[in-house]
Protein backbone atom coordinates (compact mmCIF):
# COMPACT_ATOMS: atom_id res chain seq x y z
CA UNK A 1 0.00 0.00 0.00
CA UNK A 2 1.51 3.25 -0.86
CA UNK A 3 1.31 6.32 1.42
CA UNK A 4 -0.54 8.85 1.05
CA UNK A 5 2.80 11.41 0.79
CA UNK A 6 3.74 8.68 -2.27
CA UNK A 7 0.49 9.32 -3.72
CA UNK A 8 0.41 12.66 -4.04
CA UNK A 9 4.32 12.73 -4.89
CA UNK A 10 2.90 10.52 -7.69
CA UNK A 11 0.28 12.80 -8.36
CA UNK A 12 2.84 15.57 -9.42
CA UNK A 13 5.68 13.56 -11.02
CA UNK A 14 2.52 12.98 -13.38
CA UNK A 15 1.63 16.74 -13.94
CA UNK A 16 5.28 17.95 -14.32
CA UNK A 17 6.44 14.75 -16.51
CA UNK A 18 4.60 16.69 -19.50
CA UNK A 19 7.24 18.84 -19.42
CA UNK A 20 9.83 18.11 -22.01
CA UNK A 21 11.34 21.72 -22.14
CA UNK A 22 14.73 22.66 -22.20
CA UNK A 23 17.86 19.68 -23.64
CA UNK A 24 20.20 17.39 -22.01
CA UNK A 25 23.57 19.29 -21.51
CA UNK A 26 26.12 18.27 -24.38
CA UNK A 27 29.25 20.50 -23.86
CA UNK A 28 30.40 17.39 -21.74
CA UNK A 29 30.23 14.72 -24.74
CA UNK A 30 29.49 11.85 -21.85
CA UNK A 31 26.65 13.39 -20.32
CA UNK A 32 24.57 13.20 -23.81
CA UNK A 33 24.43 9.43 -22.85
CA UNK A 34 21.34 9.84 -20.78
CA UNK A 35 17.43 8.86 -20.75
CA UNK A 36 15.93 12.18 -21.32
CA UNK A 37 13.04 11.18 -19.98
CA UNK A 38 14.44 9.86 -16.58
CA UNK A 39 12.62 11.63 -13.96
CA UNK A 40 13.03 10.54 -10.19
CA UNK A 41 11.91 12.32 -7.00
CA UNK A 42 13.21 11.80 -3.29
CA UNK A 43 12.22 13.40 0.46
CA UNK A 44 13.83 12.52 3.40
CA UNK A 45 12.41 14.00 6.82
CA UNK A 46 14.08 14.85 9.90
CA UNK A 47 13.64 11.35 11.33
CA UNK A 48 15.15 10.06 7.99
CA UNK A 49 13.08 8.19 6.46
CA UNK A 50 12.61 8.32 3.10
CA UNK A 51 9.95 9.00 0.05
CA UNK A 52 10.89 8.36 -3.36
CA UNK A 53 8.94 7.87 -6.55
CA UNK A 54 9.78 7.03 -9.90
CA UNK A 55 13.60 6.76 -11.25
CA UNK A 56 15.13 7.40 -7.99
CA UNK A 57 17.43 4.86 -7.91
CA UNK A 58 19.14 6.12 -11.54
CA UNK A 59 22.84 7.10 -10.64
CA UNK A 60 23.71 10.50 -12.45
CA UNK A 61 26.80 12.68 -11.52
CA UNK A 62 26.51 15.43 -9.05
CA UNK A 63 27.98 17.88 -11.08
CA UNK A 64 27.60 21.41 -9.44
CA UNK A 65 25.27 19.96 -6.49
CA UNK A 66 29.04 18.88 -5.42
CA UNK A 67 30.07 22.94 -4.85
CA UNK A 68 28.48 23.17 -1.68
CA UNK A 69 29.92 20.08 0.07
CA UNK A 70 33.05 20.81 -1.48
CA UNK A 71 32.26 24.43 0.12
CA UNK A 72 31.11 22.78 3.06
CA UNK A 73 34.32 20.71 3.61
CA UNK A 74 36.69 23.50 2.91
CA UNK A 75 34.89 25.60 6.20
CA UNK A 76 35.28 22.54 7.97
CA UNK A 77 38.87 22.08 7.13
CA UNK A 78 40.37 25.44 7.11
CA UNK A 79 37.68 27.64 9.23
CA UNK A 80 35.77 30.69 8.12
CA UNK A 81 38.31 33.10 8.78
CA UNK A 82 40.49 31.39 5.95
CA UNK A 83 38.01 30.36 3.57
CA UNK A 84 36.06 33.95 3.67
CA UNK A 85 39.58 35.37 2.50
CA UNK A 86 39.92 33.51 -0.28
CA UNK A 87 35.78 32.80 -1.82
CA UNK A 88 33.18 35.74 -1.06
CA UNK A 89 29.58 35.12 -0.42
CA UNK A 90 28.04 37.76 -2.98
CA UNK A 91 25.56 36.71 -6.15
CA UNK A 92 26.82 37.09 -8.62
CA UNK A 93 24.05 37.48 -10.94
CA UNK A 94 26.00 35.90 -14.09
CA UNK A 95 26.34 32.40 -15.88
CA UNK A 96 28.46 29.08 -13.97
CA UNK A 97 31.57 29.38 -15.93
CA UNK A 98 32.29 33.38 -16.04
CA UNK A 99 35.27 34.32 -14.06
CA UNK A 100 32.97 36.65 -11.68
CA UNK A 101 35.47 38.12 -9.25
CA UNK A 102 35.43 40.70 -6.64
CA UNK A 103 37.80 44.20 -6.20
CA UNK A 104 40.46 41.64 -4.17
CA UNK A 105 40.11 39.42 -6.98
CA UNK A 106 38.43 36.74 -4.70
CA UNK A 107 35.81 34.66 -7.06
CA UNK A 108 32.52 36.31 -5.93
CA UNK A 109 31.17 32.89 -4.26
CA UNK A 110 31.54 29.19 -4.20
CA UNK A 111 28.48 28.22 -6.39
CA UNK A 112 30.15 29.57 -9.96
CA UNK A 113 32.85 27.18 -11.17
CA UNK A 114 35.17 29.97 -9.89
CA UNK A 115 34.93 29.70 -6.31
CA UNK A 116 34.16 25.76 -6.71
CA UNK A 117 37.88 25.49 -8.32
CA UNK A 118 39.25 27.25 -5.58
CA UNK A 119 36.98 25.73 -2.51
CA UNK A 120 38.63 22.59 -4.57
CA UNK A 121 42.18 24.05 -4.12
CA UNK A 122 41.83 24.77 -0.48
CA UNK A 123 42.55 21.23 0.00
CA UNK A 124 45.19 20.41 -1.72
CA UNK A 125 48.55 21.39 0.27
CA UNK A 126 49.89 25.21 -0.70
CA UNK A 127 52.57 23.90 -3.04
CA UNK A 128 53.06 23.59 -7.06
CA UNK A 129 53.83 20.78 -8.83
CA UNK A 130 51.24 18.21 -7.03
CA UNK A 131 50.47 14.84 -9.35
CA UNK A 132 47.95 13.23 -9.67
CA UNK A 133 48.63 10.77 -6.79
CA UNK A 134 48.19 13.01 -4.12
CA UNK A 135 45.01 14.15 -5.87
CA UNK A 136 44.31 10.26 -5.65
CA UNK A 137 44.75 10.76 -1.78
CA UNK A 138 42.27 14.72 -1.33
CA UNK A 139 39.79 12.84 -3.75
CA UNK A 140 39.35 9.84 -1.53
CA UNK A 141 39.02 12.65 1.81
CA UNK A 142 36.11 14.28 -0.52
CA UNK A 143 34.86 10.97 -1.76
CA UNK A 144 34.43 9.95 2.45
CA UNK A 145 32.96 13.49 3.35
CA UNK A 146 29.90 13.43 0.37
CA UNK A 147 29.71 9.66 1.83
CA UNK A 148 28.98 10.64 4.78
CA UNK A 149 26.75 13.37 3.99
CA UNK A 150 24.92 10.88 1.68
CA UNK A 151 24.45 7.61 4.65
CA UNK A 152 26.24 5.49 1.77
CA UNK A 153 29.96 5.13 -0.25
CA UNK A 154 29.39 6.79 -3.59
CA UNK A 155 31.33 6.19 -6.26
CA UNK A 156 33.43 8.31 -9.14
CA UNK A 157 31.72 7.36 -13.06
CA UNK A 158 35.21 7.54 -14.51
CA UNK A 159 33.68 8.17 -17.62
CA UNK A 160 32.20 11.41 -17.10
CA UNK A 161 36.14 12.36 -15.33
CA UNK A 162 37.72 11.67 -18.45
CA UNK A 163 34.87 13.32 -20.85
CA UNK A 164 34.82 16.25 -18.61
CA UNK A 165 39.11 16.11 -18.42
CA UNK A 166 38.92 15.95 -22.38
CA UNK A 167 36.96 18.97 -22.90
CA UNK A 168 37.06 21.12 -19.76
CA UNK A 169 39.21 24.13 -21.37
CA UNK A 170 36.73 26.41 -19.88
CA UNK A 171 37.22 25.75 -16.60
CA UNK A 172 41.12 25.20 -16.98
CA UNK A 173 41.23 28.19 -17.79
CA UNK A 174 39.40 29.52 -14.75
CA UNK A 175 41.82 27.89 -12.64
CA UNK A 176 44.78 29.42 -14.78
CA UNK A 177 43.09 32.82 -14.51
CA UNK A 178 42.36 32.53 -10.51
CA UNK A 179 46.32 31.51 -10.83
CA UNK A 180 47.01 34.47 -12.74
CA UNK A 181 45.07 36.67 -10.12
CA UNK A 182 47.85 35.09 -7.24
CA UNK A 183 45.08 33.57 -5.36
CA UNK A 184 45.26 30.03 -6.05
CA UNK A 185 48.08 29.01 -3.40
CA UNK A 186 48.41 25.50 -4.69
CA UNK A 187 48.55 23.73 -8.15
CA UNK A 188 46.07 25.00 -10.37
CA UNK A 189 45.66 21.84 -12.49
CA UNK A 190 45.54 19.46 -9.21
CA UNK A 191 42.79 22.00 -8.42
CA UNK A 192 40.96 21.51 -11.48
CA UNK A 193 41.04 17.55 -11.61
CA UNK A 194 39.63 17.85 -7.94
CA UNK A 195 37.10 19.75 -9.29
CA UNK A 196 35.93 17.20 -11.82
CA UNK A 197 36.55 14.39 -9.93
CA UNK A 198 33.74 15.76 -7.16
CA UNK A 199 31.76 16.82 -10.21
CA UNK A 200 31.81 13.14 -12.00
CA UNK A 201 30.60 11.22 -8.19
CA UNK A 202 27.25 9.64 -9.19
CA UNK A 203 24.71 10.00 -6.82
CA UNK A 204 20.67 9.29 -6.80
CA UNK A 205 17.78 11.22 -5.80
CA UNK A 206 17.71 9.33 -2.57
CA UNK A 207 21.29 10.39 -1.74
CA UNK A 208 20.25 14.09 -2.37
CA UNK A 209 17.64 13.93 -0.45
CA UNK A 210 19.70 12.76 2.51
CA UNK A 211 22.64 14.85 1.94
CA UNK A 212 19.51 17.42 2.19
CA UNK A 213 18.12 16.47 5.17
CA UNK A 214 21.85 16.14 6.70
CA UNK A 215 22.04 20.03 6.22
CA UNK A 216 18.85 20.57 7.24
CA UNK A 217 19.34 18.86 10.76
CA UNK A 218 22.45 21.06 11.25
CA UNK A 219 24.94 18.55 10.05
CA UNK A 220 23.86 15.54 11.78
CA UNK A 221 22.70 13.14 9.14
CA UNK A 222 19.09 11.76 10.17
CA UNK A 223 19.68 8.23 8.77
CA UNK A 224 23.28 7.12 10.39
CA UNK A 225 23.49 9.49 13.16
CA UNK A 226 26.40 10.80 12.40
CA UNK A 227 27.14 14.57 13.23
CA UNK A 228 29.25 15.25 9.86
CA UNK A 229 29.86 18.97 9.58
CA UNK A 230 28.98 21.36 12.56
CA UNK A 231 26.05 23.73 12.51
CA UNK A 232 27.47 26.44 12.12
CA UNK A 233 28.88 25.58 8.64
CA UNK A 234 25.64 24.26 7.26
CA UNK A 235 23.94 27.58 8.73
CA UNK A 236 26.66 29.01 6.11
CA UNK A 237 26.39 27.10 3.00
CA UNK A 238 22.45 26.89 3.07
CA UNK A 239 22.77 31.16 3.56
CA UNK A 240 24.74 30.74 0.52
CA UNK A 241 22.93 27.97 -1.43
CA UNK A 242 19.86 30.31 -0.95
CA UNK A 243 21.15 33.69 -2.73
CA UNK A 244 23.47 32.02 -5.32
CA UNK A 245 22.99 28.62 -5.66
CA UNK A 246 20.88 28.47 -8.91
CA UNK A 247 23.28 30.19 -11.36
CA UNK A 248 21.79 33.62 -12.59
CA UNK A 249 17.70 31.99 -11.73
CA UNK A 250 18.68 32.86 -8.26
CA UNK A 251 16.46 35.35 -7.89
CA UNK A 252 12.89 34.21 -9.54
CA UNK A 253 13.93 30.97 -7.16
CA UNK A 254 14.07 31.94 -3.92
CA UNK A 255 10.38 34.21 -4.67
CA UNK A 256 8.94 31.10 -6.25
CA UNK A 257 10.60 27.97 -4.31
CA UNK A 258 12.03 29.88 -1.62
CA UNK A 259 14.22 26.56 -0.50
CA UNK A 260 18.06 26.85 -0.35
CA UNK A 261 18.84 24.41 -3.70
CA UNK A 262 21.52 23.68 -6.02
CA UNK A 263 21.34 22.46 -9.33
CA UNK A 264 23.87 20.27 -11.41
CA UNK A 265 23.96 20.01 -15.55
CA UNK A 266 23.44 16.14 -14.92
CA UNK A 267 20.28 17.13 -14.17
CA UNK A 268 20.09 16.76 -10.13
CA UNK A 269 18.37 19.26 -8.05
CA UNK A 270 18.97 19.31 -3.78
CA UNK A 271 16.93 21.27 -2.53
CA UNK A 272 16.29 21.60 1.38
CA UNK A 273 13.80 23.25 3.95
CA UNK A 274 15.89 24.02 6.96
CA UNK A 275 15.19 21.92 10.01
CA UNK A 276 12.78 20.06 8.14
CA UNK A 277 13.90 18.05 4.92
CA UNK A 278 15.89 17.01 2.22
CA UNK A 279 14.61 16.86 -1.63
CA UNK A 280 16.44 15.48 -4.30
CA UNK A 281 14.95 15.68 -7.81
CA UNK A 282 16.64 14.21 -11.23
CA UNK A 283 15.59 14.55 -14.72
CA UNK A 284 18.02 15.91 -17.49
CA UNK A 285 16.85 18.37 -19.76
CA UNK A 286 17.81 21.79 -18.66
CA UNK A 287 17.02 25.29 -19.30
CA UNK A 288 18.57 28.36 -20.33
CA UNK A 289 19.90 28.81 -17.13
CA UNK A 290 21.73 24.80 -17.01
CA UNK A 291 18.87 24.20 -14.46
CA UNK A 292 16.60 20.73 -14.81
CA UNK A 293 13.53 22.54 -16.34
CA UNK A 294 10.91 20.07 -14.93
CA UNK A 295 13.23 19.69 -11.76
CA UNK A 296 12.43 23.22 -11.00
CA UNK A 297 8.42 22.94 -11.93
CA UNK A 298 8.58 20.05 -9.36
CA UNK A 299 9.97 22.24 -6.42
CA UNK A 300 7.74 24.56 -7.52
CA UNK A 301 4.57 22.48 -7.13
CA UNK A 302 6.10 20.91 -3.96
CA UNK A 303 6.65 24.58 -2.14
CA UNK A 304 3.27 25.39 -3.22
CA UNK A 305 1.30 22.78 -2.56
CA UNK A 306 3.50 22.14 1.20
CA UNK A 307 3.99 25.75 1.76
CA UNK A 308 7.30 24.77 1.96
CA UNK A 309 8.54 28.70 1.15
CA UNK A 310 11.07 29.40 3.67
CA UNK A 311 8.85 32.55 4.02
CA UNK A 312 5.65 30.98 4.31
CA UNK A 313 3.47 33.51 6.27
CA UNK A 314 0.14 31.96 5.34
N1 LIG B 1 31.35 19.85 -14.37
C1 LIG B 1 30.54 20.93 -14.78
C2 LIG B 1 31.39 22.08 -15.22
O1 LIG B 1 32.12 22.61 -14.46
C3 LIG B 1 29.59 21.33 -13.71
C4 LIG B 1 28.71 22.40 -14.20
C5 LIG B 1 27.36 22.45 -13.56
O2 LIG B 1 26.80 21.45 -13.11
O3 LIG B 1 26.86 23.58 -13.49
O4 LIG B 1 31.35 22.45 -16.35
Amino acid sequence: MISHVDGYLEHIMAVCCDNRSGAVADYIPELTRVDPEGYGLSLCMHDGHIYSRGDAGTKFTIQSVSKPLTYAFALTRLGFAETDDKIGVEPSGEAFNQVSVDDRRRPKNPMINAGAILAASLLLPPVRDIGPGLVDTVFEEVTAFYSACAGRRLSLDVDVWHSEAATGARNRAIAYMLDSFGVIDSDPEAALDLYLRQCSLQVTTDDLAVIGATFANGGANPRTGRQVLAPEVAQRVLSVMTTCGMYDGAGDWVTSVGLPAKSGVGGGILAILPGQLGIGVYSPRLDQHGNSARGIETCRHLSTDLGLHMFNLT
